[in-house]
C-alpha cells in the first residue's frame, strides 16, 4: 500500500518534470509564447487538420526595439515584450489561432485568412495605445497561404520578408508579394558574384566633392563605391551595400575601398599634386567585427598618407546601437589622428544629447532635410545648426541639389554642402581633372570651419549634472533641456535622458516636429511666452519660473519650468531649462483650492459664517468673509466677553449668548442660541449661533467650531415679533 503511494508520487513528480522540460523547450522564457519551432509545428498541425480553411501567418516586429531597450533599460524592454505577448494571447482564444515568439522582439500569429483585417487592426491598436509609454512602433508582415502551402517555417520567412520591406519606413503593414521572392533571388545572384567582383577589381571608387557654399569651392570629397558588374552593368551601392551589410561581405568590400582610396591618394601625391581630404564610409559591421583602428593606421603607414587626408564617415545609427563601444572606438581613431564625421545625422536614431558624449569632429546632416524646397524641416535644420554651434561642430549638408537649398542653408549658418547642385559622384580621372582646374578648389579649407564664432559657456561642462546644479540651478536636478525660441516655436536643441523620460518623447518624434510650445495646453501658452521674456530680461542670474500643463494621454502633466536665457543668435533666443513634474503637487493644491472655494461659496449661499474657537485661550478666529460681515477683527480674544465688549451682541441677549460658551467650556458637545447681533454695516440681524466641541484622543475639548446662521427671515423672527 505504502509502496504504491510512493510510486504514484514519484510518477507524478516525473510527469511534472517532463512537463517543465517540454515547456522550456517549447516556450520563450520571457514572453511565455511558443518559440519558433513550437510555433511552426503547431501551425502546421492546425493547417493540416483544418483543410477547408485558408490560413495566414502574420509576423510582428517592434521597430527599434534595441533603442527602446537602451533608452528605458532592458527590464522595461522585457516588460514591453511581455505586454505585447499578453495582448497577442488575447487575440488567439480559439483553437485555430496560434501565437508565437520567433525571436527577441519578433512575434507571429497563425490565423484563418478571413480574420486578417480585424487581427491586423487589433495588433496596431496594441501599439497605438502606447504600451508602457514606450512609443513602440510595429512593423507587420502578412503571408497569405497559397493553394499548395509550404512549410510553416518558410511561410514565416515570407511574412518576415514582407515585414522587412517596410522596416524603418513609415508603413506599418505589408503583405508578401511574389516580387519579394524575386528580390531574394536577385540578392542571391549578387551574393554569388560578389567574391569574384573583388578578385576581378570590378568595384571602383568614385568621388563626390564637398563644397564651401560661400565660395562654391571644393574643400574635400567623399569616396563612394560603384560596381562595374560584368552582366548587370554599373551598380550603385543601394543595390548591394545593404545586402553586404546583412551577409557581412561589407567588411571585405570596405577594406578594398579603403585600400583603393589610399592607393589613389599616394599616386596623386607622388605626382606632386595637392589634395583635399577625402572621406571613406565605415559600416557598423566594420566597427564591430574588425579592429578598424589598427587596420586604418596600418593603411596610412603603408601608403605614407599624411594625417588628415583620409577622413572617416560613421553613420549616426551606429551610435544608437552600442554607444559605449562606438564612443571608445571613435576615441581610439581620433587619437590616431583621424577626423570623424557623423554621417546621416538627423535620421532619427540619435537624440541630440548623444552628440555631447560622442567626440566627433564634423556633422553630416542627412539628405532628408533637403526634400522639396528644404523649407519643410527648416525648424529642425535651424535647431541642428544652433546646436552644432554650441558644440563647436562644423556641419556639412548632404543632398544639396537646388539653388534654393544653398540659400536656405546659408541663411541658417550652414557653410558646407555636398550634392548634385555642385557635383555628382565622379570617377577618379574626372576628380583629378577637377583638382587641377584653377580656381575650383580651396586646398586650405578642410571643411572644418565651425558654425559661427566661439561660444561663451562650455556645454559639456554645463550638461554635467553637478556643475549644472552648482552653477545655475540650486538644488534642482533632473530634466534639463536647451531650447531655441524664435518668438513662436520653442525647439529642443539638446536634452538629457531625464527630460525625454519626463516629456515622453524622442527628440524628434515620428511627425518630426520639435516645437514644445505645441505640446503645452493652449490656455497656458501665454504663461510660457511670458516666462521666456522674463527669463530673457533677467539673463543668467535667476531665470524665470512657470507652471504649465502638457497633455499626456488622457491626463495632464503639470510642469514646473525654469528658463534661463543664454544668448541670441540668428534672431533666435537660446534658453536653458530645468523641468520637473509637479503633477501630484499641483493636483493637490488645486483640489484644496477648489474645496475651499466650494466651501466659501456654499457658506455665502446659505448666509452661514463659520469660525474657530480655541477653548484653551478662549480666542475666536474668523475668516475674511466673517470679518467683513460682522465688522470684526481676524481674532476676538476672551470669548464670549470679548464680543460683548465690542458691542456685537445687542442688549438683552448677553446672557443667552454667554450661556452657550459656558456650556462648551464645561465640556458639553453642542450648544446653540438665537441672538440679535450688530453687523459691520450697523444693521442688526437675528443669528442662530451653534457651537460644536472638537475633542482630542483623550476626549477633552480642544476646540470648537462656531456656526452663525442668519435667521432674520425665518419663523424665529416671526415668533420674536
Ligand atoms: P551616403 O554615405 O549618405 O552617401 C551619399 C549618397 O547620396 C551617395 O549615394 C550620393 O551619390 C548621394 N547623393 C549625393 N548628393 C546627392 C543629391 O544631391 N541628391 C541625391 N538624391 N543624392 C545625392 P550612393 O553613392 O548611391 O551611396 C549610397 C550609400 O551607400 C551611401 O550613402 C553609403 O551609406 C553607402 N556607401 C557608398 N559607398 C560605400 C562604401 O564604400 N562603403 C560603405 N560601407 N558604404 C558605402
Ligand atoms: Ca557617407
Ligand atoms: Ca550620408
Amino acid at each position: 500500500m505504502l509502496e504504491d503511494c510512493k510510486y504514484r508520487e514519484l510518477l507524478e513528480e516525473n510527469r511534472k518534470l517532463r512537463e517543465s522540460v517540454i515547456h522550456l523547450r517549447e516556450y520563450d522564457p520571457v514572453t511565455n509564447l511558443y518559440n519558433r519551432e513550437a510555433f511552426c509545428a503547431s501551425a502546421e498541425r492546425t493547417i493540416r487538420q483544418t483543410p477547408q480553411t485558408r490560413f495566414e501567418i502574420i509576423c510582428i516586429d517592434i521597430e527599434r526595439f534595441k533603442l527602446i531597450n537602451e533608452l528605458y533599460g532592458r527590464e522595461q524592454g522585457d516588460l514591453l515584450l511581455k505586454y505585447v505577448a499578453e495582448q497577442l494571447k488575447c487575440l488567439v482564444r480559439e483553437e485555430t489561432h496560434i501565437a508565437g515568439n520567433l525571436r527577441d522582439d519578433v512575434f507571429a500569429l497563425c490565423i484563418p485568412a478571413y480574420e486578417e483585417e480585424v487581427t491586423v487592426e487589433r495588433i496596431l491598436r496594441i501599439f497605438s495605445d502606447k504600451p508602457l509609454n514606450s512609443q513602440a512602433v510595429p512593423a507587420v508582415g502578412v503571408y497569405r497561404m497559397d493553394a499548395e502551402e509550404p512549410a510553416a517555417g518558410s511561410m514565416c520567412d515570407r511574412a518576415l520578408m514582407a515585414l522587412n520591406s517596410i522596416k524603418g519606413n513609415d508603413h506599418h503593414v505589408a503583405v508578401y508579394r511574389e516580387g519579394m521572392r524575386e528580390n531574394l533571388l536577385r540578392e542571391q545572384e549578387i551574393t554569388n558574384s560578389m567574391a569574384a567582383g573583388i578578385q576581378n577589381k570590378e568595384f571602383k571608387i568614385y568621388m563626390q566633392p564637398k563644397c564651401n557654399m560661400e565660395t562654391g569651392k571644393v574643400v574635400g570629397a567623399e569616396v563612394l563605391v560603384r560596381w562595374q558588374h560584368p552582366e548587370k552593368g554599373l551598380l550603385l551601392p543601394g543595390e548591394f551595400v545593404p545586402l553586404f551589410e546583412k551577409n557581412h561581405f561589407i567588411e571585405k568590400l570596405d577594406l578594398y575601398v579603403w585600400e583603393e582610396t589610399a592607393a589613389w591618394v599616394r599616386r596623386w601625391l607622388e605626382r606632386g599634386r595637392a589634395c583635399v581630404p577625402v572621406s571613406v564610409n565605415l559600416s557598423r559591421m566594420d566597427i564591430f567585427n574588425m579592429d578598424v583602428c589598427s587596420v586604418l593606421t596600418d593603411l596610412m603607414e603603408r601608403y605614407q598618407i599624411p594625417t588628415g587626408l583620409i577622413e572617416l564617415e560613421i553613420t549616426e545609427s551606429v551610435y544608437a546601437g552600442q554607444p559605449e563601444r562606438i564612443i571608445k572606438e571613435t576615441e581610439r581613431l581620433k587619437k590616431s589622428g583621424f577626423t570623424i564625421l557623423m554621417d546621416d545625422f538627423g535620421n532619427g536614431y540619435s537624440s541630440l544629447n548623444m552628440l555631447s558624449s560622442t567626440n566627433i569632429d564634423i556633422l553630416k546632416m542627412d539628405m532628408r532635410f533637403m526634400e522639396g524646397e528644404g523649407l519643410k524641416s527648416l525648424g529642425i535644420l535651424d535647431a541642428i545648426l544652433h546646436m552644432s554651434k554650441w558644440l563647436n561642430l562644423p556641419v556639412i549638408a548632404e543632398g544639396v541639389n537646388r539653388e534654393q537649398h544653398v540659400k536656405t542653408l546659408r541663411s541658417v549658418g550652414c557653410v558646407y554642402g555636398q550634392g548634385f547642385y555642385y557635383y555628382r559622384p565622379m570617377n577618379t580621372e574626372e576628380f583629378e581633372h577637377l583638382l587641377l582646374t584653377p580656381g575650383k578648389v580651396d586646398f586650405a579649407d578642410g571643411g572644418r570651419k565651425k558654425v559661427g564664432s566661439g561660444h561663451f559657456l562650455d556645454l559639456t561642462d554645463l550638461f554635467h549634472k553637478d556643475t549644472l546644479t552648482d552653477r545655475l540651478l540650486g538644488n534642482i536636478t533632473g530634466a534639463v533641456a536647451q531650447y531655441s525660441y524664435d518668438g513662436t516655436r520653442l525647439c529642443v536643441l539638446r536634452a538629457n535622458g531625464e527630460y525625454y523620460r519626463l516629456m515622453d518623447e524622442y527628440w524628434m518624434n515620428k511627425s518630426g516636429h520639435v516645437d514644445v510650445m505645441r505640446d503645452i495646453l493652449p490656455e497656458d501658452r501665454e504663461k510660457m511666452t511670458d516666462a521666456l521674456s522674463r527669463a530673457k530680461e533677467s539673463k543668467e542670474k535667476e531665470g524665470a519660473e512657470v507652471f504649465v500643463r502638457k497633455r499626456r494621454g488622457n491626463t495632464v502633466l503639470w510642469l514646473r519650468i525654469r528658463f534661463f536665457c543664454l544668448t541670441s543668435q540668428y534672431g533666435n533666443d537660446i534658453f536653458y531649462a530645468a523641468l520637473s513634474d509637479e503633477t501630484v503637487r499641483m493636483n493637490s493644491i488645486e483640489s484644496l483650492r477648489i474645496s475651499e472655494e466650494r466651501f466659501r461659496l456654499a457658506m455665502e449661499a446659505t448666509n452661514t459664517v463659520i469660525f474657530e474657537l480655541d477653548t484653551e485661550t478662549r480666542t475666536a478666529y474668523y475668516s475674511e468673509y466673517a470679518q467683513k460681515a460682522f465688522g470684526l477683527d481676524a481674532t476676538v480674544a476672551n470669548a464670549p466677553e470679548g464680543f460683548i465688549e465690542q458691542g456685537t451682541v445687542c442688549e438683552g441677549y448677553e446672557e443667552t449668548f454667554r450661556e452657550i460658551y459656558r456650556a462648551i467650556y464645561r465640556g458639553e458637545d453642542k450648544a446653540s442660541c438665537v441672538v440679535r447681533a450688530k453687523m459691520g454695516d450697523g444693521s442688526t440681524v437675528l443669528n442662530r449661533i451653534t457651537l460644536t466641541a472638537i475633542r482630542d484622543k483623550e476626549g477633552s475639548t480642544v476646540k470648537a467650531v462656531g456656526m452663525v446662521e442668519n435667521v432674520s427671515c425665518s419663523e424665529v423672527e416671526d415668533e420674536e415679533k
